[in-house]
């Protein structure tokens, strides 16, 4: 996953709308910190591509758009999402063409549990540590598919979900060699009792693979019975690998359960290195909150610390999430989401003097 360390290295910023606007600068504050301090540079090239900017050139993004992303190492995004724009014009105007012109087949959205959050779930003594592996370039979002008889009482609706062997195995091979590591667990999200073709081909290639693995202990859950496992078993699992539509719906699960959308990060990784990966909060634009300064900014500095890991730089991730812990952990500095009354600006400086504190002490 990981690709070797560089001295310098070349970013572009996609702030987004709403929230994204204000939790990518601390963000970027972080990393600059922890580059200062460990002997590498960073370059921001930030892109005003977002719902405003369709506004102005009836695009998300220009036509060339996707050729200048491609001369960065990695592509930073807060959030893209504005009610004044319908959801599908801006997800399949930007970040579904950048998902898929760099081949970021895999989304990866860690579920874990900080020291100092409580978790909406009643018993959480055993911890929550689930990664989930999400197929990110194929599945049920696909542009297969069409209306007939638009506007009529005959209207019918027609979505393909498309399923290749190359990309499920690739999704479940990831999963697996992330497992290794671990608890050499992995679960998968089926639904091939009802789903009787792509889902049975699914969990076919899930078994051709797990056949090739057996260091790693592999189940095939239905997504239903699965979700509910979020809740009433989250310590249980381990690594859990599921279709695009599957994963989206299990890591919002997932980030409630340890503590609140606002903290969870993600990666939309393009595993060969060929590409830049994308790194984001699982959270949107969050209108509700945009404009008062009140948003979390963990779900950003935790997406910032993977893109770092994902560049070659494990020290800097660590660093980073080791000043999260403490914050969350050892302070009340919290924002209003984890039940606190903190500013985005509060949470964040207080994350810099950790972080501080850690590169200096
Ligand atoms: P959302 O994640 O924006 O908000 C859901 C809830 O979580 C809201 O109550 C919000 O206030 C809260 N929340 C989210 N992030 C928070 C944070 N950092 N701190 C505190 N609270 C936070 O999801 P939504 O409301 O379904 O979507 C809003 C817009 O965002 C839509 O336009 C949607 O399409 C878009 N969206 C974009 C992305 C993305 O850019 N990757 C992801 C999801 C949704």
């Amino acid at each position: 996953m990981t690709r070797p360390a560089q001295p310098h290295y070349s970013i572009a910023v996609l702030a987004g709308d709403g929230i994204g606007l204000e939790v990518m600068p601390p963000a970027q504050r972080v990393v600059e910190l922890v580059a200062e301090h460990q002997g590498f540079t960073v370059a921001w090239t930030e892109y005003p591509w977002s719902c405003a900017w369709y506004h102005e050139h009836g695009a998300m993004m220009p036509a060339d758009g996707i050729e200048r992303l491609s001369a960065h190492d990695a592509i930073f995004l807060g959030a893209v999402g504005d009610p004044s724009l319908p959801d599908h014009v801006s997800l399949w105007g930007l970040l579904i063409p950048i998902r898929r012109a760099f081949q970021q087949y895999i989304n990866l959205r860690p579920a874990l549990l900080l020291p100092g959050v409580s978790s909406p779930l009643r018993d959480t003594t055993q911890g929550i540590d689930i990664l989930v592996v999400r197929e990110n370039s194929e599945g049920e979002y696909s542009e297969v598919g069409g209306r007939v008889f638009p506007g009529t009482a005959d209207e019918i609706a027609v979505q393909e979900a498309v399923f290749s062997r190359r990309g499920t195995e690739r999704a479940i091979e990831f999963a697996v060699s992330l497992a290794r590591s671990r608890k050499k667990q992995v679960v998968s999200a089926t639904k091939s009792n009802g789903i009787i073709h792509s889902m049975t081909f699914w969990d076919d290639v899930f078994r051709d693979v797990m056949a090739k693995h057996p260091d790693i202990e592999g189940r095939l859950m239905h997504v239903d019975a699965l979700a509910a496992r979020f809740i009433s078993h989250p310590h249980d699992l381990d690594v859990v690998v599921g279709s695009n539509l599957f994963g989206d719906i299990l890591t919002d699960i997932g980030a409630v359960i340890v503590g609140s959308m606002g903290m969870a990060p993600s990666a939309n990784l393009n595993p060969t290195g060929e590409f830049p990966s994308m790194f984001e909060p699982v959270h949107g634009s969050a209108p509700d909150i945009a404009g008062r300064g009140i948003a979390n900014p963990i779900g950003q500095i935790w997406s910032a610390a993977m893109m770092l890991e994902h560049l070659g730089r494990p020290e800097a991730h660590d660093v980073i999430m080791r000043a999260v812990r403490h914050v969350l952990g050892e302070t009340d500095i919290r924002t209003a989401d984890l039940g606190g009354s903190a500013t985005t600006a509060e949470v964040a400086e207080a994350v810099l003097a950790a972080l501080r504190a850690e590169l200096e002490g």
